[in-house]
């Protein structure tokens, strides 16, 4: 999500491993988000890449890749499918979409949203076993969500599973003022990365440069239920994270600062 400069660096330091199935979603046309693009597929190409890579993000990046690549020489070895993003669906593949919808940004700016398809239900041996339907071959089909037939009988998975599961959700705000579309397309998210630009006290710098308080943040994570909030986008002229952390706590207390490398597990929703 985004590529800053040197983002190929980072892909390299933390084993994310530079031939693996991709989707880059990209939030605006901004230099800090776009930049490390270029640097990105470069080193994709270097290391011989030949997947074709998924690319989502606003229209005008494409004609920026078209002529930044024919200028610079730059030749890749896989192909680009690349998405204009538009609110809604942008991207289904399989066990997972992503949506996107607008964003409050100095330039046309988009926030994702990552659905991860939901699970079938908890499988129960005891119920199988008492509708006369052998263990093996059978019992798989009925956990993978399919009808089986038995002494031509039919027999549906919701008979020997319980409700199905939903998946993980997870939000990714880019450079935005907080808004009321924004807390309700985020809505119960399992973990939503979100612009903390500035301090609750530096806010009319944030109303200035469109971005948001760590505070502000906290109160969409508050509003929109989610489970988890990852504060982002520190301005340089702090020194550490911690007291915005400090701040948004106060709001909304299930929030840690992201960093370089940072791993996050996100749990299951409670089904
Ligand atoms: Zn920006």
């Amino acid at each position: 999500m985004d590529c800053g400069e040197g983002v190929q660096r980072q892909v390299l330091a933390h084993s994310i491993g530079l031939g693996k199935d991709m989707v880059v979603l990209v939030t605006h046309l901004h230099g800090d988000h776009v930049t490390g693009l270029l640097g990105l597929l470069q080193t994709m190409s270097l290391a011989q890449r030949r997947k074709p890579l998924d690319l989502v993000g606003p229209p005008q990046l494409l004609r920026w890749l078209q002529v930044t690549s024919k200028l610079l020489h730059v030749g890749l070895t896989f192909p680009i499918r690349f998405t204009p993003v538009k609110p809604g669906v942008v991207l289904r593949a399989p066990g997972f979409r992503i949506r996107a919808a607008r964003a409050v940004h100095s330039v046309e700016a988009y926030s994702y949203l990552i659905e991860e398809s939901g699970r079938p239900g908890v499988f129960h041996p005891e119920k199988a076993k008492a509708l006369g339907i052998p263990e093996g071959r059978l019992w798989s089909a009925l956990q993978k969500g399919r009808t089986v037939s038995v002494h031509g009988k039919k027999v549906r998975p919701s008979a020997v599973t319980g409700p199905p599961r939903p998946g993980r959700r997870i939000g990714y705000s880019g450079d935005t003022r907080p808004s009321p579309r924004l807390a309700r397309f985020f809505s119960g998210c399992d973990l939503l990365i979100f612009d903390s630009t500035f301090r609750g006290s530096d806010g009319d710098k944030a109303v200035v440069r469109k971005h948001s308080t760590c505070i502000e943040a906290a109160e969409v994570a508050r509003k929109a239920k989610v489970r988890k909030l990852v504060l982002t986008h520190f301005s340089a002229r702090y020194t550490s994270a911690a007291p915005l952390v400090k701040e948004a706590r106060k709001v909304f207390p299930a929030v840690m600062a992201a960093s370089d490398g940072l791993t996050v597990e996100v749990d299951y929703p409670p089904s």
